[in-house]
């Protein structure tokens, strides 16, 4: 049965958690497991969620929007895809944090549409850590003076990095990525840059999700391993 299968996945990623919590000392309370459920049906939110889990995410702002109404209201709504600047307005106070910015351009569109609704809205900054051509983010080497323009605008407030690691086999290969990033964020946090916190480290997906949080992960962004495999055909 559908909803079995879902309550067995989560149960056994929740154990995996709360493991890699526990060999690097930290408390399981450190880390949010945000359940990634892009393509899935709203059926399959609603059982994570009588399950407990209240930290969503979706890449598309269309499905995200969709989803939304139909699920209940104290949901914790993660954007974590790419973000077109025309589709801002959809979304900016309907989201707990946007994960995906990766230029000052786009930070603007966020600034201007929160001004619009009177709120401030908490972001990430996207770092392509591996410096792969066929994903977003900024370099490594620009991500401090993106956070610097930025802090300038106060409708938004940078809340720390996220990345996407590259798609290994071994997850134990992306260790020094993740702690590439870590070390980054303890580089911009020791400059004091008012408007920026770098609290939040959003890192790490079904194939590598414990060795992210081993490296420090605030955020883990799962979806397989929960939901099964994605189907995008139909
Ligand atoms: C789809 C997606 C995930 C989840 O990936 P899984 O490998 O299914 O856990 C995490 N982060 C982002 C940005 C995604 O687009």
């Amino acid at each position: 049965m559908r909803e079995t299968e879902l309550k067995e996945n989560l149960k056994s990623v929740e154990t995996r958690v709360t493991e890699a919590c526990k060999r690097a000392g930290r408390n399981r309370d450190e880390v949010t497991l945000i359940a990634v459920s892009k393509t899935k049906p709203v059926e399959d939110l609603q059982v994570i969620y009588d399950s407990g889990i209240r930290s969503f995410g979706e890449n598309k702002v269309q499905e995200l929007t969709a989803k939304i109404p139909e699920m209940p209201e104290d949901i914790d709504w993660h954007l974590i895809g790419h973000l077109q600047r025309n589709k801002v307005k959809y979304i900016v106070d309907k989201v707990k944090l946007i994960h995906s910015v990766d230029s000052y351009r786009l930070a603007e569109e966020i600034n201007i549409q929160a001004k619009k609704k009177g709120i401030v809205v908490p972001i990430l900054i996207e770092v392509n850590a591996a410096n792969e051509a066929s994903k977003f983010g900024v370099r490594v080497e620009e991500a401090k003076q993106l956070c610097t323009e930025i802090s300038h605008l106060d409708g938004v407030h940078i809340m720390g990095l996220m990345t996407i690691a590259p798609n290994v086999v071994v997850a134990e290969e992306n260790r020094a990525i993740f702690h590439k990033i870590k070390d980054l964020s303890v580089d911009i946090d020791k400059e004091n840059i008012d408007n920026v916190d770098m609290r939040i480290l959003s890192m790490g997906m079904t194939n590598d999700f414990e060795v992210a949080i081993e490296e420090g992960a605030t955020h883990v962004r799962v979806g397989t391993a929960i939901f099964g495999e994605r189907n995008y055909n139909i």
